[in-house]
């Protein structure tokens, strides 16, 4: 019998924007048959204890990782880290200050709507996403999705489409985008920490010439095998992680359901031999 030793090293759970508990991540990973799975929710560590304790009980390998939202050339770029060391505390304020970002893009934004005569408030924003099932109760934990249903209830806008139209998509009247950190910062900070930096989904960026640039900057890995990846894209990838000899890695970026679709992929639909951890190990520097 050949026994199945797949990782998947890019999933979401509920600490982010996934729609599992960390812990059932890690059930529907062992169900799948993983021998290993990764939770990097997008710039938080507030899965890992919960997963961890899971994988533990389970008898599955749980790599606690995490994935940096930056900007380079306008695009939004995602910065996977694995390992860090979660008791370093400048790596803790760069993480708050990650969610931070959101928060104050919210607040520019309700400011702005507010400057063009619409009175729509933060406190009625939190209550739109929470009456949707989110547990909100800051400017961090809302998303433009809530704005937009703030504009349609209050007849500003006939539906979120044109809410997103006229104000809140890139070219509406209230749009903001708070400046962020680049991709070679995301780089830095994860090996400060200790950790291992993979550049996540190069094939969604349409900028290889960005991404060599951040393999130049010192990334240690792309993550070739990706659920939006195509066929060609994972082995243009693949080699261009060989070609610098940096790790070959990948992962379903995983985030459950939402209303029926499964967003990304399903657990494991993409994967790689476990025995890529551990080469990753062996980069851990704390
Ligand atoms: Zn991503
Ligand atoms: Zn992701």
């Amino acid at each position: 019998m050949v026994v199945n030793q797949r990782a998947d090293l890019h999933t979401h759970t509920l600490a982010s924007d996934g729609t599992n508990s960390p812990s059932a991540v890690v059930r529907l990973a062992k169900e799948a048959g993983l021998a290993a799975v990764a939770i990097t929710d997008h710039d938080t560590i507030d899965g890992w204890d919960e997963a961890l304790a899971e994988g533990e009980r389970l008898g599955i390998e749980v790599v606690p990782g995490v994935e940096l939202s930056t900007v380079m050339n306008g695009r939004d770029v995602h910065i996977l880290g694995y390992w860090c060391n979660a008791a370093d505390q400048q790596w803790q304020q760069r993480l708050q200050s990650q969610q931070g970002f959101r928060g104050k893009r919210n607040v520019m934004m309700i400011e702005k709507l507010q400057q063009l005569g619409i009175d729509v408030t933060l406190d009625e924003v939190i209550t739109i996403a929470r009456k949707s099932g989110k547990q909100a109760d800051s400017a961090e934990q809302i998303g433009r999705p809530h704005l937009a249903e703030a504009l349609v209830v209050r007849g500003v806008v006939s539906n979120t489409r044109e809410a997103f139209d006229r104000y809140l998509g890139e070219n509406g009247l209230a749009y903001c985008n708070p400046p962020r950190p680049l991709p070679f910062d995301a780089v830095d900070w994860i090996r400060a920490a200790g950790g291992v930096s993979v550049i996540a989904h190069p094939g969604l960026y349409g900028d290889d010439d960005m991404v060599e640039e951040i393999v130049r900057h010192g990334a240690q890995g792309i993550e070739a095998f990706h659920s939006d990846h195509d066929a060609d894209q994972e082995l243009k990838y693949a080699a261009m992680a060989e070609k610098h000899g940096l790790l070959v890695t990948g992962g379903s970026d995983f985030h459950g359901e939402k209303r029926g679709v499964v967003f990304h992929g399903p657990l494991g639909h993409r994967s790689v031999d476990v025995t890529v951890l551990e080469r990753m190990k062996l980069l851990i520097t704390r």
